[in-house]
Formats: structure tokens, C-alpha cells, sequence
């Protein structure tokens, strides 16, 4: 039924815009910095705003399931990958808009570029952003932050489309930003524009400020190895990467799922499975629960099927 649907969504996609980039079967592995996660059936990515008023539109006719991805930074998909249409909005929507103290950027451009236009315009604000591994339409949805700065400090105007394909704006107070939340995590819509309002700074200091937060990551970071950032939010008793760490797991491996040994509040994928992470996620949240009394919650958003009987 699924694949009849998707078949059908093919040929209107490729009758009506031939400039479109369909992947079918694309391993989600490829996508997501954990390296990590089974085929999507269909994964398509828009360059242009009514490129997504035509995916949602049709998607919603045909009854197909849409699971928007940017950069795959904070995602863990599992073994059995991803039914129904993905929408990857990572680079290929990038824009950069400067008009004064404002800046309008489109959804697929990366933290880093954000931050940089920011700093050669002279306006400061954004510097936070220059070492998140993600999209502006990701941070904007999770409110990505770090070194004090978070993007509900910056955003104006969040823009895009509901699953109907009807468009939807809005201002910083609508979005219900909170510590790595939104209003968008609880409804189902593809965010196409963020924009900023940043305060004056100076280019060089803003430059070297990105170089420090860069070094100081590097130097607390695992970042040569495939992970998802801070893979449990910072619950309100403290830090979560000091709790997993005094309770003694740092280094503790299920499979090709280890505790980095690095920098605790990160689970690094060494070579297994999405099974495997789930496995080291749960027993991390066990250990933390039993010796600290306090739940951790996944900061990493957790989509797709398990694997299925065949493919085990
Ligand atoms: C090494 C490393 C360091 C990190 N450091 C930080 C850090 O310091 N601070 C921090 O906050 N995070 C950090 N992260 C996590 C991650 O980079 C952020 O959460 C980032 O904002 C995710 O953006 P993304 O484009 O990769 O989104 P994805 O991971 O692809 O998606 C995340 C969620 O956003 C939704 N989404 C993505 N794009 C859109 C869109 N256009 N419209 C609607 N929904 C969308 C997805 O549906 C999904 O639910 C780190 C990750 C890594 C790997």
C-alpha cells in the first residue's frame, strides 16, 4: 500500500520537476553524524520553497508519512531506517540575507555560515553557534546553544510550512523556546527561514571568540569520533555527563556503543548498530537512575523502525 503510494509520488515528482534529487533506499547512516540508521524509502532534497509546498502536498494526498532531517546532528535512526518520504533540508537551501542589524537565512544553512556572516557584518550574538554541527532550520527547532548563547536569544521569526503545505510564521514569543525545545517539537511543520537580530560587534573579536569556543570544544569534545553531541538533556539537578561520569561508566561499551571516554555526557558510535546505542542509552539511564535518582532524558531525537526479523 506504502509502496504503491511512493511509486505514485515518484512519477508526479519527476513529471512535475525533473530538477528534483529522489533517493530511494538512501542508508539514513549516510545522513547523520552518529553514522547510524537503515534505509529511508524515499528521501528528497528541495531546493526551492515551492519544491516543499509540492512534496507536502502530495505526500499528504497519497497518505505518506514525512520525517523532516537537516544535518542529522542530534538524530539516531534505528537499524530498520525510515517508512515513508524524508525531507532533508541540509544545504541545499542556504541563503544568507544581511539587511542591518537582521539577518534572514535560509533553513538548510549550517550554524557555522550563520555565525560567520554574522561576525563579517560586524554582529556579534551568534558566536555560539560557529562549532554546532547543524542546520539554522535544526537549531532553530531544537534551540541549539552553548558557551551561555542559545537561539532563542537571536530568532525573530521562524517561517515555513505546515504538513498541509500551508505556510506558517512565527515571532519569537509563539516559538516557546525552552532549554533544547520548541512549540515545533510537538507540532509537525518544515521550518524553510530563520531570521536574527543581533547586536553591533566587532569582527575580530568576534572571530577570535569563535576560535576559543572552537579550541575549547576540541579540547573537551570527542569530536573525531561519530556521535550526536550531548546524546541526554541537562536535567534540572545538574549536569547529565558528570552524573553518567561518577557513576563510572565512562568507557563502558554494549557492541559498537561506548560511554566516550572523552567527555561522558557523549555516547559514541564505534562500529555497531542502532540497537546497540539503544541498549547503552537505556542501561546509562538505569545506572543514573539507580545511584543519582534522576531520569535522563534523550536529547537525541530517536526515528525510524528496529530492524526487522529478516535483517537481524
Ligand atoms: C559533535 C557535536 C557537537 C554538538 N554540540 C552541540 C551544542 O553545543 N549545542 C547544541 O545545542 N547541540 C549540539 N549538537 C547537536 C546538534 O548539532 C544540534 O541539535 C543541531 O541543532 C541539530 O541540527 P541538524 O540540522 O543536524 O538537525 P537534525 O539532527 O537533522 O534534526 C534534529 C531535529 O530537528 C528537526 N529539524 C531539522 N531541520 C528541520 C527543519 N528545517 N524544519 C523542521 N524541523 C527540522 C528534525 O526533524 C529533528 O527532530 C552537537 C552535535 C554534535 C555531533
Amino acid at each position: 500500500m506504502l509502496g504503491a503510494s511512493l511509486n505514485e509520488l515518484e512519477s508526479i515528482l519527476r513529471a512535475k520537476d525533473e530538477t528534483l534529487s529522489i533517493k530511494t533506499g538512501a542508508l539514513m547512516s549516510r545522513y547523520t553524524t552518529l553514522h547510524l540508521g537503515g534505509p529511508a524509502d524515499m528521501m528528497v532534497s528541495p531546493t526551492t520553497s515551492e519544491q516543499i509546498r509540492l512534496l507536502l502536498t502530495e505526500a499528504k494526498r497519497l497518505n505518506i508519512p514525512v520525517t523532516i532531517v537537516g544535518n542529522g546532528s542530534n538524530l539516531l535512526v534505528r537499524d530498520g531506517g525510515i517508512r515513508g518520504l524524508v525531507i532533508r533540508m541540509c544545504r541545499d537551501m542556504q541563503a544568507v540575507e544581511v539587511s542591518g542589524d537582521r539577518i534572514r537565512v535560509e533553513a538548510g544553512a549550517m550554524m557555522s555560515t550563520l555565525a560567520m556572516a554574522a561576525a563579517e557584518s560586524h554582529l556579534g550574538g551568534m558566536t555560539f553557534a560557529s562549532g554546532i554541527p547543524g542546520t539554522v532550520g535544526g537549531g532553530a527547532y531544537m534551540n541549539a546553544g552553548a558557551y551561555g548563547g542559545e537561539m532563542s536569544h537571536v530568532v525573530t521569526l521562524v517561517e515555513g510550512f505546515n504538513m498541509n503545505g500551508e505556510p506558517f510564521r512565527y515571532g519569537r514569543p509563539d516559538m516557546k523556546f525552552a532549554h533544547r525545545t520548541s512549540r515545533l517539537m510537538k507540532e509537525n511543520k518544515l521550518i524553510t527561514h530563520v531570521t536574527v537580530q543581533l547586536p553591533q560587534g566587532k569582527r575580530e573579536e568576534l572571530l577570535a571568540e569563535m576560535v576559543e569556543f572552537n579550541r575549547r570544544r576540541a579540547e573537551k569534545q570527542p569530536l573525531t569520533m561519530f556521535s550526536a553531541g550531548s546524546t541526554f538533556k541537562r536535567p534540572p539537578e545538574g549536569y547529565a555527563s558528570q552524573m553518567v561520569d561518577e557513576c563510572g561508566l565512562k568507557g563502558y561499551t554494549i557492541g559498537g556503543a561506548q560511554v566516550s571516554e572523552k567527555h561522558a555526557g557523549f555516547l559514541v558510535n564505534r562500529g555497531g548498530t542502532a540497537a546497540d546505542f539503544l541498549a547503552l542509552m537505556a542501561h546509562v539511564q538505569k545506572v543514573v537512575y539507580e545511584q543519582k535518582g534522576v531520569m535522563l532524558q534523550p536529547e537525541v531525537k530517536i526515528l525510524g523502525e528496529d530492524a526487522g526479523v529478516a535483517e537481524v
